[in-house]
């Protein structure tokens, strides 16, 4: 059990029935602007799952958090995940028993052996497609100055060589008193 399992015995008999669950587990690592990160906090996911007759239809709402370090200003920020996914679901071909191995000839995503519905892989991928390719604290980060390693979010720094604009309405000011 990795907590994002599905318990679908309750419908997995009755076409048109359905079940929500809120479900939380752990899932493994994700590429973020080039870079695998680890996702600390457990995935809190709500899903709906129904059976369409031959398949079973889940849709689920997956909510999370990842700590990413700023490409440009380096500094660590959090960055919430908040995503959908949608699949289907057929049971795998039944092992009878006594000939071999249940669920050896391949654990597909889209399928699920006896009652319950493993959820994760589909959690992880959607959670990879929203993982930004650049990875910036906000859109308009100013970065570090390259030459002192200043982070520009925090203010100009001293080895600016263009006018201070903090400075401006200080001249605008002597001009009025001319
Ligand atoms: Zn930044
Ligand atoms: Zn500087």
């Amino acid at each position: 059990m990795n907590g994002l399992e599905l318990d679908i015995s309750g419908i997995r008999d009755t076409k048109g029935a359905s079940v929500e669950a809120e479900l939380s587990g752990r899932v493994g690592p994700v590429v973020a602007g080039g870079e695998k990160v680890n996702i600390d906090k457990p995935v809190r996911l709500r899903v709906m799952a129904t059976n369409t007759g031959s398949r079973i239809l889940v849709s689920g709402d997956i909510f999370t958090s990842v700590e990413l370090t700023c490409n440009r200003c380096m500094e660590p920020f959090i960055f919430e995940i908040s995503t959908s996914f949608e699949r289907e679901y057929r049971q795998a071909a039944q092992a009878r028993p006594g000939n071999g191995t249940p669920g050896a000839e391949g654990d597909a995503p889209e399928t699920y052996h006896g009652d319950v519905i493993n959820l994760r892989p589909a959690v992880e991928e959607s959670i990879s497609l929203t993982m930004p390719i650049k990875v910036l604290c906000s859109e308009d980060c100013r970065g570090l100055c390259p030459k002192c390693g200043h982070n520009l979010n925090l203010g100009p720094c001293r080895c600016e060589k263009e006018p201070d604009f903090r400075l401006a309405p200080l001249a605008e000011l002597l001009r009025k008193e001319k």
